[in-house]
């Protein structure tokens, strides 16, 4: 039983193959987790560094409450069942299951006690004297599971374990290995390239793609709201069906356009209330996604729908349980190869379909998905990140929703209109202006308030849950932006720094005492250059680097140290600054700086002018190295 914690973790093959990047995640003592992904996304490798048959090339990787980035694997409490079973084949299954437990000298008494509850567990107590060749594959995967169970681990690491066998018994297997985590009450790391073994087993999925996490949720937020194109066509069977189109916002509704048909439909502008404003503009293509259940040829259905298009049906899929018809919304699409116009429909009516007939279907928008055509993101997320608002300045003086703020003289904006987007975690509750509250959501641990601002909605993430009801908030000036035609004209403020700088290893010549008598000595200690000054590093950081880097490269490899503004410290020694102005916001204000290394701003706590000198707060700032794109701290 344990918990894992993953920080920042990286692999990079010796080859410069960067198998997984910047991988976080907190696992909970007891969860069942799938890493899931098509072959080569990095899974195998995340679950080999976890085991320790990797090395992780940076970041943090915690057992408990124990770093084990050095800890041997036979040390780490962990247990790992692999595709091919690994059994010893001169061995009866007894002695395979008993093996690793011989090795590690434990009692007889107590290895035939493990033996024997494991086989039990398992079903395979009869075959214990059988050797594996005289086992079916799925035995054979039961032995390989017994041999890890007995090592009672911490953690049990399993890569596809079932991937050689046939599908009835893989759909057996992974029930049994669904009721072994329950009995267990281990912490299971299941690796599968199978979207269906990941969604019944897992009590939480990770998406993998090219060595990055696209998504880690529980199975069912992941197929109701999938934040990328890629998970929302990853998980599910059939795959979603993606359509292109056009939004166009008319009073409070939006009329939806499906490119390449005469598809055509309103729903309620409430509906995209998350959705920036400039995808209704009738012109910005964005992929819609509606899953083959959402799509309905029931005639009652159609009756009662406010979005029917008209399909030409092209063939159909008899899979026993359920019937997929397939076709096109284009009337001249030819309904079999896969395109933006192809659609598949779960069909429960039962009815018979010619070739070529064009009927209704009801599409239920309540359950659509829409994705940017470029990154791929969706438009539509459960949290979003912007408030995207109307506003007018003049004289310095901002107006959005019913509020005339002031502009501090950090913000300078010519008059006119614009959109202004204000982050939904800029938004606090308190003193301001006045909103009601009209729900509040727990989405993953956070809490997203819809509030009613006048007519305005407006989304604010809260650190508890509130109640519907009178409100009062305030949102932080120096995070917003203002964009006019499409171009942004104030920009946030960037609360964090970057400082090129490089990691030394310097020579001197100490002093030590020997029996009373002073010793010049000849020594070695690490600094950090940054702007031409020198910082000393402390000996877990120094470890670090040079493991990261490497004893060769640590010392002549390009570093980029990430500071926040709130995390300088000015004093009589640092990196030379010379005061170029305040930068005001009214109740925080800032020091811009020339510096070696650029332009640096740093939170004012008085008055600064003049020269100064500037020192990051070491253990707030992070490291990454600059080519590899690899955070070591
Ligand atoms: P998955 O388990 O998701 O199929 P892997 O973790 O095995 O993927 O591999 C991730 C990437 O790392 C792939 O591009 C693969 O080719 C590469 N890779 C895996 N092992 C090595 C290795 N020993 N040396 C170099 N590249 C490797």
């Amino acid at each position: 039983m344990a918990s894992l914690s993953l920080k920042h973790i990286y692999k990079v093959y010796p080859n410069g193959t960067k198998a997984v990047n910047d991988f976080n995640m907190e696992i909970e003592d007891k969860e069942f987790i799938v890493f899931v992904g098509p072959s080569g996304c990095g899974k195998s490798t995340t679950l080999r560094m976890i085991a320790g048959l990797e090395d992780i090339s940076a970041g943090e990787l915690m057992i408990g409450d124990l770093v084990v980035n050095d800890v041997e694997p036979k040390d780490r409490d962990i247990a790992m069942v692999f595709q091919n079973y690994a059994l010893y084949p001169h061995m009866t299954v007894y002695e395979n299951i008993a093996f690793g437990l011989r090795l590690r000298k434990l009692p007889k008494d107590e290895i035939h006690r493990r033996v024997t509850e494991a086989a039990e567990i398992l079903g395979i107590t009869e075959y214990l004297d059988k050797k594996p060749k005289e086992m079916s594959g799925g035995q054979r995967q039961r032995v390989s599971l017994g041999r890890a169970i007995v090592r009672e681990p911490k953690v049990m690491l399993l890569d596809e374990p079932l991937s050689n066998l046939d599908a009835k018994l893989r759909t057996q297997m992974r029930s049994e290995i669904s009721k072994l985590h329950a009995r267990l009450n281990t912490t299971f790391i299941y690796v599968t390239h199978d979207q269906v073994e990941a969604m019944t087993m897992g009590t939480r999925i990770v998406v993998m793609k090219n060595g990055y996490v696209q998504q880690i949720d529980t199975p069912k937020n992941l197929y109701n709201y999938p934040g990328n194109k890629f998970v929302a066509g990853f998980i599910g069977t059939p795959q979603m069906n993606f359509f292109e189109g056009t939004l166009l916002k008319k009073g409070e509704e939006v009329e939806i356009k499906f490119a390449y048909s005469d598809a055509v439909i309103t729903v309620p502008y409430s509906m995209l209330y998350k959705t920036r404003p400039s995808y209704l503009d009738g012109k910005t293509t964005v992929y819609i996604g509606l899953r083959a259940e959402d799509i309905s040829l029931d005639p009652e259905k159609v009756k009662n729908s406010n979005a029917v298009v008209k399909v030409r049906i092209s063939h159909k899929e008899e899979l026993g349980s359920e019937t997929l018809v397939y076709g096109d919304i284009n009337m001249s699409g030819d309904g079999y190869s896969e395109s933006s116009t192809r659609v598949i429909i779960k069909d429960e009516s039962d009815r018979d379909f010619k070739p070529g007939e064009v009927v209704d279907v009801a599409l239920d928008m309540e359950h659509v998905h829409m994705y940017d055509k470029e990154t791929e993101v969706s438009i539509l997320p459960r949290i979003p990140e912007y408030n995207y608002l109307p506003c007018s300045v003049k004289g310095g003086v901002l107006s959005v929703l019913t509020a005339n703020i002031k502009l501090p003289p950090a913000i300078s904006c010519p008059d006119g209109d614009g959109e202004m987007l204000i982050p939904t975690d800029a938004i606090t509750l308190g003193n301001g202006n006045d909103a009601k509250v009209v729900s509040c959501e727990e989405i993953n641990g956070k809490y997203l308030a819809e509030l009613l601002v006048g007519e305005r909605r407006l989304y604010a993430v809260v650190p508890q849950a509130i109640q519907p009801g009178n409100v009062s908030f305030k949102f932080d000036i120096k995070k917003i932006s203002i964009l006019r035609d499409g171009k942004e004209i104030i920009s946030p403020m960037n609360e964090m720094v970057d400082l090129d700088g490089m990691f030394l290893k310097e020579k001197y010549v100490g002093e030590q005492e020997v029996n009373g008598k002073k010793k010049k000595v000849k020594a070695v200690r690490f600094d950090y250059e940054i702007g031409g000054a020198k910082f000393t590093a402390d000996d877990e950081t120094s470890q670090k680097l040079i493991t990261v880097m490497g004893l060769k490269n640590a010392f002549t490899t390009a570093l980029v140290f990430e500071c926040s503004v709130y995390d300088f410290i000015v004093g009589d020694s640092g990196i030379p600054a010379t005061v170029e102005d305040i930068v005001d916001y009214g109740s925080e204000k800032f020091v811009r700086c020339s510096t070696p290394c650029g332009t640096v701003m740093i939170y004012a706590d008085k008055d600064y002018s003049g020269k100064i000198y500037i020192s990051p707060d070491f253990t707030k700032t992070g490291i990454i190295e600059k080519d590899r794109d690899i955070r070591i701290i």
